[in-house]
């Protein structure tokens, strides 16, 4: 598929129908589960993003297609939605999703979660949800939202710094 644009035809072709209606990518996958693909050149792109911007149109910069259906290899367009990163961490908290990039019990949190859990203690997550989905303690979580900065929180033992792939739930 390298060097080829995906036309819808193509693309629906390696998505199958299932009986919940999600349409299953017939491929490769990602370790978050999401259907990756060659597309416009680059490796990896994320089946879900593709299908959005095929049948429904541009994703404004900064948003993330998100699924209602809570299937990541789904790329049936009427399943997928904008939001942005808060809406996709809430829809985590209401259906009870771990956060998927933390996969250590002696978990890390990188300076763009660190900056999530601040937007959502500020949305009105308690911090015990917050300790549930970030799967950290309720005391690093107490750190995080009584003001450390990221420059003070990542003297501390458990963070790390940022790597590539932040890649949130359902997104990007
Ligand atoms: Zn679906």
């Amino acid at each position: 598929m390298q060097g080829k644009k995906f036309t819808p035809e193509l693309l629906k072709l390696r998505l199958i129908e299932q009986d919940s209606g999600c349409w299953e990518w017939d491929g490769p996958t990602d370790t978050d589960g999401y259907g990756k693909t060659w597309y416009q050149g680059r490796a990896n792109a994320r089946v879900h993003r593709i299908a959005y911007e095929i049948w429904v149109g541009a994703i404004p910069p900064g948003m993330m297609v998100l699924h209602e259906c809570d299937n990541p290899p789904c790329g049936n367009p009427k399943h997928l939605k904008l939001g942005t990163h808060l809406d996709n961490m809430q829809d985590a908290v209401k259906k009870g999703r771990k956060y998927k990039g933390v996969k250590n019990p002696n978990v890390k949190l990188t300076e763009y979660q660190v900056a999530t859990i601040h937007q959502m203690y500020a949305a009105g997550v308690s911090m015990n949800k917050l300790s549930l989905v970030f799967n950290v303690t309720r005391r690093t979580i107490h750190n995080v939202v009584h003001g450390k900065s990221w420059e003070e929180f990542k003297r501390e033992a458990d963070v790390v710094e940022p790597d590539h792939d932040n890649s949130p739930i359902h997104a990007i």
